[in-house]
């Protein structure tokens, strides 16, 4: 019987082997490398960490319990690597062009850099991975124990060794992981002693399976009938379960952070991914082959009770072979210590850079610019994070208390890392996701992961029996095993689905919903067509090709002839020929600062930092984006311009509706008005004409006064009726104009004359003749009609003792005004907006006349092309009447 010492010495010194490969590894590399150090062949066994403990000793547990169900684990991978190779490809050029350090930050800078996306997969990854670790440590400890049990002497302690095994891997991943801060962040170290222990792993699972086929079962024939015969032969499938963990195991063969480490960052060729993907389904192959046959030779051979999940290890050591028993413990050591050193370094790149940096960064504040070991500090960052994650492992070891059958544990750690996938696949293929979108399924799905499997599946300590038996807060469709009322799925497959789904959608329903901020149109544009610009480091390699990249970029955003002119004025200030500047750092100022003008400060900067900086940005991507924003601008001018055209269109509309409503109001009162206008006279006209009429001792004196009556009457009608005709022939416009020579003077003269015939007053009218000596042409009766009526009214209305009339006139500019002032009181200011309109009197007391006079004069100036207006400010009525003169015909005679 093999003593626990030896197999201790044993393990010293496989890890010493270990750590020398690694040590001279990384020597190698450090020299330059050599040509197998970066073969795909080491890199498809770096894959092979996919196979941890759990695939190591669990698959014939598995296989033992639910048949081939195992299958599914091996499959997920097999069918990504040969049905997605070339979505792979495009992860793994992604990662070398943006120089990404883990999947945290694939995430976090394809969504516009965004720190808070960075910190969320980190959480999210931590929670996930670590049951993961636990189990790997606990995948030790059992075989550890394995071998204690059959040394009664060992005074092996369970407890105590987890820490030392903890201790010890911390130490290997700290040593090999954190040795020194690489730009590409490569381990080749790592890496190296990880294939040699794929090679390891392998080995040891084939020399079990040979030496149970052929050793043990007596052939293959043998071993067919005793597979036949066991549980594994009568499995059943369970399609629903079949897909779901075959598209877990998928899933988390993309996302889970120590293959994203191995199969991305430590990508050395992306051709190694072509031989990989038949490769490694190859190793999945081999891997899988004999644990059917181990599982059913087990069964049959183990005492009932034994724990399938080692029956690798246990079943040499029943037969009594040590060594076989000593290669498949190390087989086993090598699954587990490979995946935890793995995922230890991955996940500290991530806590250091995403959760750590920042806040001790924002801690020292700018001080931390200037002190240079900034270097220092991420290297101790990780160090503590190695040794943090590896503590929780150890705890969540402690707590669970490592019973859990292997395989379930797994399977939790795969449902939540799939939660990533919908941003990712979403980032690599869709310009639309955006960060809020891909912020928002990844918050959803991990809520979802967290209360339907991983908190029940913690035990009643964490989540009450009495919410997984009723659902939160007593609501059955809160139930975590019955979702939304649909029960009685497999926990696994209800979750997955539940979980999926909802993240799929929000993570599209958001991203459709929200506008990508201009770093994250610019990243997604790089991710999603890494393809078209990153064909190898290309690089800028002059500054002749940035200064004409920057050009054809201008020209796009500027437009041609702009951005040639600002260009060639560069090139001269700079004392150069041509229209290519050198691209110097105020040059690069200013051509930014002319660029914000159009895309925006943000953009701008990037897109002269990309060019400029020689990332591996393409020059058609700054193209796509610069034409993208062109589009947006167009866009939004065109919809300005239209909303403006709409606005004028309603406000137009809803003048031209006023004016028909106030037209519509004016008919009716210029209707009743004048019937209110014609009905007086016509009243009198009656009742005097009756009188005549019907009284016959009428004396003559009477006689007459009746009859004059009617006469004034009639006569007033008559000018009413004038009037009315006049107007309406002025405003319908038919009006014919008489247009004539004639001196300003002389129309004044016939206009007073008429005016003050026959009148009672004794208005004084004042004129100076030097303004009225002046030809002009119009129609000069309807001037006078004008003229006549201002005069009229100064007489009928002056209110002064001693009225006067002052009417005086100016010319220039091209217009000549009349002002016609009278020293009464006026119009008062209320109701001057309004005696222009007709039927207007201001004073009912003193009514002259039916209010039409200034109406006529109104429309009789806008025919001549003139204007009449009331003046405000004089001391008494003032009008004034505006005339557009030629300039020859203004000419004093
Ligand atoms: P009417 O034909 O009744 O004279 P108008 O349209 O010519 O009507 O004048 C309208 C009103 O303006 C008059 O009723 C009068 O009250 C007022 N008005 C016109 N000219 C003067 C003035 N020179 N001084 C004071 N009030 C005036």
């Amino acid at each position: 019987m093999a003593s626990l010492n030896l197999l201790l010495t044993v393990c010293f010194a496989y890890v010493a082997l270990l750590f020398a490969v690694a040590f001279a590894a990384d020597r190698v590399a450090a020299r330059g490398g050599s040509a197998w150090l970066r073969s795909p062949l080491v890199y498809t066994l770096s894959l092979s960490i996919y196979c941890t403990a759990w695939t190591f000793y669990g698959a014939v547990g598995y296989a033992a319990r639910s048949g081939l169900e195992f299958v599914t684990i091996y499959l997920g991978p097999t069918l990504v690597m040969v049905g997605w190779w070339w979505g792979l490809r495009k992860l793994v050029r992604i990662g070398r062009a943006q120089r990404v350090t883990s999947i945290a930050d694939l995430i976090s800078s394809r969504y516009g850099k965004s720190n808070m996306l960075a910190i969320g997969v980190t959480i999210l990854a931590v929670i996930g991975v670590t049951p993961y670790i636990a189990l790997q440590l606990q995948s030790i400890t059992l075989s550890f124990s394995i071998f204690a049990d059959a040394d009664p002497t060992s005074g092996f302690r369970e407890g105590a060794s987890v820490i030392w095994v903890a201790a010890g891997l911390a130490v290997f991943a700290i040593l090999f992981g954190t040795r020194n801060l690489d730009a590409n962040e490569r381990h080749h170290g790592v890496v190296t002693a990880v294939a040699l222990e794929a090679i390891v792993k392998l080995i040891a699972l084939l020399a079990v399976g040979i030496f149970v086929v052929w050793g043990l079962s007596g052939g293959l024939a043998s071993t067919m009938a005793r597979i036949d015969a066991s549980q594994i032969g009568t499995w059943q499938v369970d399609g629903g379960r079949w897909a779901t963990i075959t598209f877990l195991a998928a899933a988390a063969f993309v996302c889970l952070p120590r293959m994203f480490q191995v199969m991305v960052v430590e990508n050395e060729d992306e051709r190694h991914l072509q031989i990989a993907a038949w490769a490694f389904p190859l190793y999945l192959l081999l891997m899988s082959l004999f644990v059917v046959p181990i599982a059913a030779v087990g069964l049959e051979l183990m005492p009932a009770g034994s724990n399938p999940d080692l029956f690798v290890l246990t079943i040499p050591l029943s037969q009594g072979r040590e060594g076989l028993a000593m290669l498949s413990f190390l087989g086993g050591f090598s699954s587990a210590t490979s995946m935890v050193i793995v995922a230890a370094m991955a996940l500290s790149t991530m806590v250091s850079n995403h959760i750590v940096m920042p806040i001790w960064l924002s801690w020292q504040g700018s001080a931390a610019a200037q002190s240079g070991d900034v270097r220092k500090i991420v290297l101790s960052a990780r160090r503590v994070s190695i040794g943090v994650i590896m503590a929780l492992g150890v705890a969540y070891y402690e707590v669970s208390g490592g019973g859990a059958a292997l395989a379930a544990i797994g399977l939790i750690a795969f449902a939540g890392i799939a939660q990533i996938l919908p941003a990712l696949v979403g980032g690599l293929f869709w310009r639309g996701a955006t960060r809020l979108g891909a912020l928002a399924g990844l918050s959803l799905g991990f809520a979802i992961w967290l209360y339907t499997l991983l908190l029940p599946a913690l035990g009643s300590g964490v989540l009450p029996e009495a919410v997984v038996e009723q659902g939160l807060f007593g609501w059955a469709w809160l139930k975590p095993y019955g979702l939304f009322g649909i029960a009685g799925l497999d926990p696994i497959v209800h979750c997955v689905v539940w979980s999926m789904t909802l993240n799929a959608l929000a993570f599209c329903v958001v991203s459709l919903a929200t506008l990508p901020n201009p770093v994250e149109r610019l990243q997604g544009a790089q991710y999603v067509n890494v393809f078209d610009h990153s064909a190898g480091p290309r690089g800028w390699t002059g500054s002749v090709a940035q200064s004409e990249d920057l050009m054809v970029m201008s020209q796009r955003i500027l437009g041609a002839q702009d951005a040639l002119t600002l260009f060639a004025r560069e090139a001269e200030l700079q004392g150069g020929h041509g229209y290519l500047p050198e691209p110097t750092p105020e040059f690069l100022n200013r051509l930014e600062r002319k660029l914000a003008g159009s895309v925006g400060a943000a953009t701008a900067h990037a897109m002269v930092g990309q060019i400029v900086g020689g990332s591996a940005v393409s020059v058609q991507d700054l193209m796509a984006v610069a034409d993208e924003s062109a589009q947006l601008l167009e866009y939004s001018n065109k919809l300005e311009a239209q909303s403006a055209e709409l606005s004028r269109t309603a406000r137009q509309l809803r003048e031209a509706n006023e004016k028909l409503t106030q037209l519509s109001v004016q008919k009716d009162s210029f209707l009743s008005q004048v019937s209110h206008e014609l009905r007086t006279p016509m009243t009198s006209i009656r009742a005097f004409s009756e009188i005549l009429r019907d009284t016959h001792d009428l004396k003559k004196e009477e006689m007459r006064r009746y009859a004059s009556v009617i006469h004034d009457e009639a006569l007033r009608l008559t000018r009413l009726l004038n009037d009315l005709l006049d107007l309406s022939v002025l405003e319908s416009g038919q009006v014919s104009l008489n247009m004539r020579e004639g001196r300003l003077a002389e129309v004044l003269d016939h206009a007073v004359s008429a005016a003050l015939a026959g009148s009672t007053q004794r208005l004084q009218v004042i004129r100076r003749s030097e303004g009225e000596a002046l030809q002009l042409c119009s129609d000069l009766d309807r001037l006078a009609q004008v003229f006549i009526n201002l005069i009229a009214n100064a007489d009928k209305y002056c209110d002064a003792a001693a009225p006067q009339l002052t009417i005086a006139v100016r010319s220039g500019g091209g217009v000549l005004t009349i002002d016609f002032i009278d020293n009464g009181s006026g119009i008062p200011a209320e109701a001057q907006s309004m005696v222009f309109e007709k039927f207007a009197r201001v004073s009912a007391e003193k009514a002259g006349g039916a209010g039409l006079g200034l109406a006529i004069c109104r429309e009789i100036m806008e025919r001549l092309g003139g204007s009449i207006t009331y003046l405000n400010g004089r001391r008494g009525g003032a009008f004034r009447v505006t005339l557009p003169v030629e300039g020859a015909a203004l000419a004093a005679q």
